[in-house]
């Protein structure tokens, strides 16, 4: 498929219905093709015009990126993060199936002992991609880990207290690997 770097907009004359065969985003009025959206030119080898929309396109995940999720599953060795969105980039949705994992060995700079010392279900993440292929993440860093998290027994929302959550509603005391941004808006 060939595709033009061609940003066109919605209304743009895009050739004739002689010429290519109606595709996707795209109308024919009086033979004449336009635009019905913003977006790239497509042209398929059966000369099928579309126009490929921009802004809808999920952002690609690539190493380095910074990353925020919540963490759906805890093992022994892993955490499994489905990624709501990429930093930088909060107004494009990820592809739904987007799950990171961060391995134990990821976690921390140091030896972990127990993951679910370090996350709990339901946190809300910061981690940096470190292999975009496989998803996995990192929250080794500072402004990386738990940023937001909810007591497991009672659920009410966990404050930070030191190097410690403390539950606003039963006082429950959890641990968490945090992110020195806890608490605060991570979008
Ligand atoms: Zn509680």
């Amino acid at each position: 498929m060939e595709r033009e770097n061609k940003i066109v907009l919605p209304g743009d004359f895009l050739g004739t219905s002689e010429e290519y065969i109606l595709g996707n985003g795209v109308y024919d009025k009086e033979g004449n093709l336009y635009a019905s959206h913003i977006g790239d030119v497509s042209i398929s080898d059966k000369r099928v015009i579309s126009v490929v929309p921009k802004v809808e396109t999920p952002p690609v995940i690539r190493d380095g990126d910074v990353v925020i999720g919540q963490v759906v599953d805890l093992k022994d060795t892993v955490a499994i993060v489905s990624i709501a969105c990429v930093k930088g980039k909060e107004n494009r949705a990820i592809a739904a199936a987007s799950q990171g994992i961060i391995h134990i060995s990821s976690v921390r700079n140091g030896y972990v002992k127990d993951l679910r010392q370090e996350f709990g279900f339901f946190d809300i993440v910061k981690a940096k991609v470190i292999d975009a292929k496989a998803l996995k993440l990192s929250t080794e860093g500072k402004d990386l880990g738990v940023v937001n998290a909810i007591c497991v027994k009672c659920k009410g929302s966990l404050k930070r207290k030191g190097d410690t959550l403390s539950c606003d509603r039963c006082e429950r005391t959890e641990t968490r690997n945090l992110s020195e941004d806890y608490g605060e808006s991570v979008m």
